[in-house]
């Protein structure tokens, strides 16, 4: 039994959510949006962007030695993506669960990779990894003003 482990998993988060392209041009945009907001996390940002090659180079600058780099940051510029910001208690970590693993093919049915892709290079959505890349993900893509601050009429039957 750790209690700092108990704490952390009481904390209130946010992360860094985005329907690529091809999930926009998939159709998949209401589906996936579903997914967080039927699990009861908090929507406090929301938009259509078309990422300039420069933010796509620095939201996975820790991967520019991989090999598939480059076919990365075109996918990912390849037409206009959707990006979210959400809140909510240990949301990093259930919504990397709710997307699934990062080859939809190994992804559990359930998930959003598991239902609705079949490759690695068209995986539909991202999640942060980790609460501090949540912050970072979020500042990186949303201007001051952005993300909005709100209390859901709902919270009450969704926490205790
Ligand atoms: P994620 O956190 O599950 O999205 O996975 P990573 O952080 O490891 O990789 C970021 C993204 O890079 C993935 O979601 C894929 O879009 C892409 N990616 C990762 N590995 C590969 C690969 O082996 N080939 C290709 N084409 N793309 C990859
Ligand atoms: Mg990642």
């Amino acid at each position: 039994f750790l209690p700092h482990l108990v704490a952390s998993m009481n904390q209130v988060e946010e992360t860094y959510i985005m329907i690529k392209p091809d999930g926009v041009q998939r159709g998949l945009v209401g589906e996936i949006i579903s997914r967080f907001e039927k699990k009861g996390f908090k929507l406090i940002g929301l938009k259509m962007y078309q990422c300039p090659q420069e933010l796509a180079e620095e939201h996975y600058k820790d991967l520019s030695s991989k090999s598939f780099y480059q076919k990365l940051i075109e996918y990912i510029t390849s037409g206009p993506v959707v990006c979210m910001a959400w809140e909510g208690v240990g949301v990093v970590a259930s919504s990397r669960k709710l997307i699934g693993a990062t080859d939809p093919l190994q992804a559990e049915p359930g998930t959003i990779r598991g239902d609705l892709a079949v490759q690695t290079g068209r995986n539909v959505v991202h999640g942060s990894d980790s609460p501090d890349n949540g912050k970072r993900e979020i500042g990186l893509w949303f201007k001051e003003g952005e993300v909005c601050q709100w209390t859901p009429a709902q919270a009450p039957w969704l926490r205790e």
